[in-house]
């Protein structure tokens, strides 16, 4: 259930973005039983860690917390839409349900005018369409090699389980 408490929480961390260098102000939450269990803001050139946008980083935080790697029952409150990296990252923990500030149009507009070496920008509609792609059909060349090799080794591991 909806409580505009956890988003207005997800839009403080985006502001902190203002006066701390290397962040970005995308600032998300995850709520489980009503409660905050992790949070985080988009750190990306800080530390070096182009994966640290807000859901991650507080998708990353919950499951430290807790313990777990499996969020399925939480939900995600953020400053704004999520990429597409950030929705692979709450399809992989479970997240129940999103609540979003800002859509991605908003964020691109007020972006618009900010160069990309003030910023690490991403082209969101670019990435969606890269990883929802097979394989062979993404920009990025991949060639397969080794698999004699690689395949013992899961089966190694799949049968120790
Ligand atoms: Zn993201």
């Amino acid at each position: 259930m909806y409580d505009e408490t956890f988003m207005r929480r997800a839009l403080a961390l985006s502001a902190r973005a203002l006066d701390t260098p290397g962040t970005e102000p995308f600032g998300a939450v995850v709520v489980k039983d009503g409660a905050v269990v992790g949070e985080g803001f988009n750190h990306s050139v800080a530390h070096f860690d182009p994966t640290s946008h807000g859901e991650v980083e507080a998708i990353r935080d919950a499951c430290r917390r807790l313990k777990t790697v499996d969020l399925s029952g939480c939900d995600l409150y953020t400053s704004c839409e999520p990429c597409a990296l950030c929705a692979a990252a709450m399809h992989i923990v479970g997240i129940r349900k999103l609540y979003y500030a800002a859509s991605l149009a908003q964020s691109g507009e007020a972006f618009a005018h900010v160069s990309a070496a003030d910023r690490h920008p991403i082209d969101v509609e670019t990435l969606r369409a890269e990883a929802g792609a097979p394989l062979h059909e993404r920009a990025l060349p991949a060639e397969q090699k080794l698999d004699a090799e690689a395949i013992p080794i899961l089966r190694a591991w799949a049968a120790s389980r």
